[in-house]
Formats: structure tokens, C-alpha cells, sequence
């Protein structure tokens, strides 16, 4: 009898009783795994288990959902070409019928400078774009800027434009990576899964409604991952930054629905139009570890946590809203009442957050003349093996760009699960030994 593909909160008997792989986490990275395992090796038996009752429960729920080609950084700029190929012909990718229901918007990703040393460095990305091979990035300074995007009005000196870039729906991406394999189980509702380790080795996977015997195990479950992985007795180089957006039913008239998503200049707020009316806007704005508190421990070289506290809803900033649109509105040159200083955009909002997940200070760090390690946030994810425990995988720290980079991110994963050559040498780069790469650091 074949097996349904979803069970939800399963009984023992349901239980699958072992797995060639087995996949924990039903994010992006999770179900992109099992994807490409499909994929790559069609047949494999493969069990994803998710502790919610749905797919795609982390931080996929607060994203703006945006993908961009224009990384400096080589393996970031492939991962991410490699990305985009797949959202463009999703049908062939990932199903017929996947490119509707991925409903792609393919409008641009727009950085803007308001001033000279702004437009600088948004020339200079370009130049070093251009020199990796992406040769649609555009730089546009001032009457070009006004004859192609004149709505952003007469502050705006200079852009970077990424014409390949867009936004999709990321609930409907991961549901099309799950359907789209044939020989996975996904088992929902599992709240509490521990790694079984002997000898060093994994050997399978324990739920509260039964073990299952597996030789290989991925740990992608996000902002949970150090967690999962202390059940094998490793520590994973991961470190938490709590992250807002908010999407508003409104937005100004001069705002055009097909406008491209616009990245402001430092420090950086960025918005898009959302549905027919809305728009949705975020801000990587310094996170405060007070709001925390120390029992959920904090890393003093980077402003950061180490543990997750849940529900992440408790730490939202209520202000945040109000002060993204106020920045934004200064930086425009919005007078009260017009443009982002419109008090229509604060009603009915619905304000989010989830985690970003970072590299630790194991992870990242360049060394110093003296040969002192000197961390860096970077925006590499970490997708290999786990050292020390034999099968034991992880595709963690995705940053702000999990959804985005998830096709690649599954391949490179699901690459070496099967002890198959990465699909690009570079892509040796997310791997744990790269503790640096050029342009990764301070990248937006
Ligand atoms: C405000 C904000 C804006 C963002 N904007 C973008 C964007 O525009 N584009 C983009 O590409 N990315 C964006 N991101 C980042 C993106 O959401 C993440 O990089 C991505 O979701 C990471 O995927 P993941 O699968 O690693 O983790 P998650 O999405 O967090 O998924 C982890 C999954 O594992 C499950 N899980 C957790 N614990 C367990 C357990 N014990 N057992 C089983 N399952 C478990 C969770 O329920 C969840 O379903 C944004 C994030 C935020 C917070």
C-alpha cells in the first residue's frame, strides 16, 4: 500500500520505521533539501518531519519573500543565479502548474543614494558586479534616474537596479518543493525529535511516536537548529538576530504598483508594493538585547542572541512600525501628511518577526596580522557536514535570504547527503572550513 505523503500528528503505527534520509525542519531549507534529494537521486526515501502543523512555520511567516541576483560575494552571486533560474522556469523545476502558483512579480530590486558618496558606492557595487558576471546590474545617476524612475522623486540622485529581481509566494514555493517529490513522507505536528547517535555515527531519529532508522540526518530547522543539534551532542556556530517587517493596506499614490522593491540608503529600510493597494517594509535596525533578557543567552561579540525565545512575537518592537516610516519619510523628503509621512499607512497593519540566523564567531571571522580571529557577520549560510558525528548534515544560517537562495541551497545540501560533487566548485564556500570569503562582509 503506498504511504500518504502527509501525516499529521501520527500515530505510532503510521510511524515510517526507517529512511534513507531524514530531513528535520519543513522551512525553505528543509523541503528545498528534499527537492533536490528527488532530484538528484529519484527514489531515495526520504522523511521530512516538521514539529508544526504546517510547512514553512519559521521565519518564511514574517518574510518580504523578495529574491535579487546582485550578491559581490562569487558564491552568493551563483547560489542566488542558480536560485532565480529555477523560480523563472518553475514549471520545468518544479511541476507543472508551479510557476502560477509561485505567482512570481518579477519587478526589481532598486538601491537608491541621496547623495554623492552614496552613489559612489552604489557605482562601485556595480563595477564589481559587472566583474562576476552579471552584467544586467544597472547603475543610473541623475536624468536617467528621473526618466526610468522618476516617482522616487528628485532626492534620489542615483540607483543600482537588479531587473531579474522580484518577489514570490513563499508558502506556495515550499508546498511545490514537497508535492514535487514522490518517495518523501512529511510527517507534521512532531514536536519533539532527538538525534540518535552511536559509535559516532547517526543511526536514526527519535519521536515521541516511535523511532526511525536512518544513517542520514539534516538539520534544518531554522532558528531551532542549535537545539536539534545538541541531541547528537554538537553545538552548532549559529547565532539569532530578531527581525521585523510589517505590510500595510495602503500606500501612497505616487508609490506605482509596479514599482520594483526599493532598498533606501544606510541604514537601509526597504519597501515594496504589496497585493493592489499595501505595501510591505522592513529594517534591519540594531537589535537590543535587553529585550531578551540574559536567560536566553546573548553573544557579546556580535548584538545577538544564542537561544531562541518563543512565541518571537513577544519581541516585536511596537514602535517599529512608526519609526520605519518616519526614516523612510525624512529620507524622501516627505513633508507630514504626504508620501511615507501619510498617517493612512498606520492603519491596520499587520506587524511581524522572525529570526535571522547567522554564522557564530567559530564560523566567520577573518585573522588579524597577529592571527587573532575577528568575527564578522556573514551572510554565507552553512550547508555540510557536521564534524564528529558520521551522516549528521545541517543547511542553517540563511540569513535574510533563505527563501531566495533555497534552490541552490537544496542542491548543494542534497549534494552532500548523496556524496555527489557539489553542482559548482564555489559552493564549497558554504561549507564550515570557509571562515571567510571576499565580500562578505558589510554586505547589504
Ligand atoms: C523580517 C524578515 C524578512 C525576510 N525577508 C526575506 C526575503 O525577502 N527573502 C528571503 O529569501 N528571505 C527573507 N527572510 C529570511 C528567510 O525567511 C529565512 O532565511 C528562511 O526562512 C530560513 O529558512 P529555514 O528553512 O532555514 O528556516 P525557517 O524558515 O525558520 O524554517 C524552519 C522550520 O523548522 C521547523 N522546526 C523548528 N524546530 C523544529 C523541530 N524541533 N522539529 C521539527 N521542525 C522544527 C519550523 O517550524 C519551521 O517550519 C526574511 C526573514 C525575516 C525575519
Amino acid at each position: 500500500m503506498t504511504q500518504p505523503k502527509f501525516l499529521s500528528n501520527p500515530s505510532a503505527e503510521e510511524m515510517p520505521r526507517s529512511a534513507d534520509v531524514v530531513i528535520i525542519g519543513g522551512g525553505p531549507a528543509g523541503t528545498a533539501a528534499l527537492w533536490a534529494i528527488e532530484r538528484f537521486a529519484p527514489g531515495t526515501r526520504t522523511v521530512l518531519i516538521e514539529k508544526s502543523d504546517q510547512l514553512g512555520a519559521g521565519s518564511s511567516l514574517a518574510s518580504l519573500e523578495n529574491f535579487r541576483t546582485c550578491w559581490p560575494a562569487l558564491c552568493l552571486a551563483r547560489q542566488l543565479a542558480r536560485s532565480v533560474e529555477v523560480f523563472h522556469n518553475a514549471d520545468e523545476y518544479l511541476g507543472e502548474g508551479a510557476a502560477e502558483a509561485i505567482a512570481i512579480k518579477q519587478q526589481g530590486y532598486l538601491f537608491v543614494a541621496f547623495n554623492e558618496q552614496q552613489a559612489a558606492g552604489l557605482k562601485s557595487d556595480v563595477q564589481r558586479l559587472h566583474e562576476i558576471g552579471l552584467p544586467h546590474i544597472e547603475y543610473l545617476e541623475g536624468t536617467k534616474v528621473a526618466a526610468r524612475f522618476g516617482w522616487v522623486g528628485e532626492k534620489v540622485i542615483a540607483v543600482k537596479y537588479d531587473p531579474t529581481a522580484g518577489w514570490l509566494d513563499s508558502n506556495a514555493l515550499i508546498y511545490r518543493y514537497a508535492a514535487s517529490t514522490r518517495s518523501a513522507q512529511i510527517l507534521l505536528g512532531i514536536a519533539d525529535v532527538q538525534i540518535c547517535v552511536e559509535n559516532g555515527r547517526v543511526v536514526g531519529v527519535q519521536t515521541p511516536q516511535g523511532k526511525i532508522a536512518t544513517d542520514k540526518v539534516l538539520i534544518a530547522a531554522g532558528a531551532s537548529s542549535k537545539a536539534i543539534g545538541r541531541t547528537a551532542g554538537v553545538e552548532l556556530p549559529i547565532l539569532l538576530r530578531p527581525r521585523q517587517s510589517f505590510t500595510t493596506g495602503w500606500r501612497h499614490e505616487m508609490f506605482p504598483p509596479d514599482a520594483p522593491m526599493i532598498i533606501s540608503a544606510a541604514p537601509h529600510p526597504h519597501v515594496r508594493p504589496e497585493a493592489r493597494d499595501g505595501a510591505i517594509f522592513a529594517w534591519e535596525y540594531n537589535w537590543q538585547n535587553k529585550y531578551a533578557g540574559a536567560e536566553y543567552g546573548t553573544n557579546s561579540q556580535h548584538d545577538a542572541i544564542t537561544e531562541p525565545l518563543y512565541p518571537v512575537q513577544r519581541l516585536k518592537d511596537p514602535r517599529f512600525p512608526s519609526i520605519t516610516l518616519a526614516l523612510l519619510a525624512r529620507q524622501f523628503g516627505h513633508k507630514d501628511g504626504t508620501g511615507f509621512a501619510d498617517p493612512r499607512y498606520l492603519r491596520g497593519i499587520s506587524h511581524n518577526i522572525g529570526y535571522y540566523v547567522y554564522r557564530d564567531e567559530n564560523a566567520a571571522y577573518r585573522l588579524d596580522a597577529e592571527g587573532n580571529k575577528q568575527p564578522y557577520d556573514s551572510e554565507r549560510a552553512i550547508i555540510d557536514a557536521v564534524p564528529d558525528v558520521g551522516g549528521l548534515y545541517m543547511s542553517v544560517a540563511h540569513v535574510g535570504h533563505g527563501i531566495m537562495s533555497s534552490p541552490a541551497a537544496g542542491e548543494i545540501a542534497a549534494s552532500r547527503l548523496l556524496g555527489l560533487p557539489l553542482p559548482d566548485p564555489i559552493f564549497e564556500q558554504f561549507g564550515l572550513a570557509a571562515n571567510w570569503v571576499e565580500y562578505d562582509e558589510g554586505v547589504l
